[in-house]
């Protein structure tokens, strides 16, 4: 992991579980000296956290701004490459253009670009994407997989999977459910976005680029008007503020490990763990693509990730690409 010298502080701090630390301790351990220390905990103080000082023993960790920095992630982490280097910004236009430089110039394997804010946030097609600041996980993971151009599209499902088991491992109130192919919904509504770009070239993938929205702690009143009947967040879900931190983490943790699965077992595996979070296998649906209107029933995604919809018919058809609704 390559933090800063600041940043090793933190994450001492937030790995001590409410214990002091003491300043001595900090500053051999890290070769700098106290004076450095006592530093690094002001800078941290302007940033919003908060230290108390405790007499014979150290420094204590009172409260921390909720942030999705480097640090905060770092404690949550238990991966040998994903998030193991992180670009944490309070604003960009987007973390996908900022992860295409990167990427272009040697960025790692597991390389996550976040911010607090986008002000330019796409979705598929340019649509806007609505990146409420300080309130949702707004974050590009750039992965360097050996696979093929037309796998590409696996890694959504890879993706899409990793972020429901990670919900599903930290929250009790609310069940997520994949909507093919790049959404995650909560009783109908959309939470999560996912958006995968790729460099090429023809028979070679240089770089993924996993854009991943999800909407954290936004209430009903953050939302502008236009999603108030499409957009929900987890934490309207949950019934609680949430740990973003902790789900960037975990979320990280879960795409190494299915990524990994991915690449060692092909998309079996994965096609498995796709078709059990779906809220679209088995239902009526209409797939409108660029060309035409398909009604028919989802009846599952096949070995590339296509969705296959049979019609009244018994005809089954693929589709690569389509907005989906339900119909009901
Ligand atoms: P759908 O199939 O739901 O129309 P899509 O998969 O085509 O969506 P994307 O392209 O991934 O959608 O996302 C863009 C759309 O999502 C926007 O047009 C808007 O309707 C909606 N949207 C934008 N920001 C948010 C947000 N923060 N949360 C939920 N929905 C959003």
């Amino acid at each position: 992991m390559t933090l800063s010298m600041k940043d090793k502080i933190l994450k001492r701090f937030l790995l001590a579980s409410g214990e002091p630390i003491s300043g001595q301790h900090l500053a051999e351990e890290l070769g700098i000296s106290r004076t450095a220390v006592w530093k690094h905990l002001q800078s941290l103080q302007e940033e919003g956290y908060a230290f108390d000082t405790i007499k014979k023993k150290g420094y204590l960790l009172l409260s921390k701004p909720d942030r999705v920095d480097a640090a905060s992630v770092a404690s949550m982490l238990s991966t040998k490459r994903f998030g193991q280097t992180i670009h944490y910004m309070e604003e960009c236009a987007t973390t996908q253009t900022i992860s295409h430089e990167l990427a272009r110039n040697g960025a790692l394997d597991g390389t996550v670009v976040i911010a607090e804010t986008q002000t330019a946030g796409k979705g598929r097609m340019s649509r806007p994407w609505e990146s409420t600041k300080g309130k949702g996980i707004w974050m590009t993971v750039i992965i360097k997989p050996d696979v093929l151009p037309h796998q590409a599209p696996q890694f959504t499902l890879v993706a899409a999977v990793a972020i429901v088991n990670a919900m599903k491992s930290l929250y009790s109130s609310f069940t997520p459910v994949i909507k093919w192919p790049n959404d995650i919904l909560i009783n109908g509504r959309k939470c999560t976005g996912i958006l995968t770009e790729m460099i090429a070239e023809m028979d070679r993938v240089q770089a993924l680029l996993i854009g991943i929205g999800i909407n954290v702690n936004q209430q009903q009143e953050d939302f502008p008007e236009s999603l108030h009947s499409i957009a929900t967040s987890l934490s309207i879900e949950e019934g609680s503020l949430l740990n973003r931190a902790q789900l960037v983490g975990t979320i990280l943790n879960y795409l190494e490990k299915y990524s990994d699965l991915y690449i060692a077992e092909g998309f079996s595996p994965i096609k498995i763990l796709w078709e059990e979070a779906s809220g679209t296998i088995g239902k009526q649906i209409k797939a409108t693509t660029l060309t035409e209107v398909i009604q028919g029933k989802a009846i599952g995604i096949t070995e590339s990730g296509v969705l296959e919809i049979q019609l009244e018919n018994g005809e089954i058809r693929s589709v690569y690409s389509a907005d989906i609704e339900l119909d009901e």
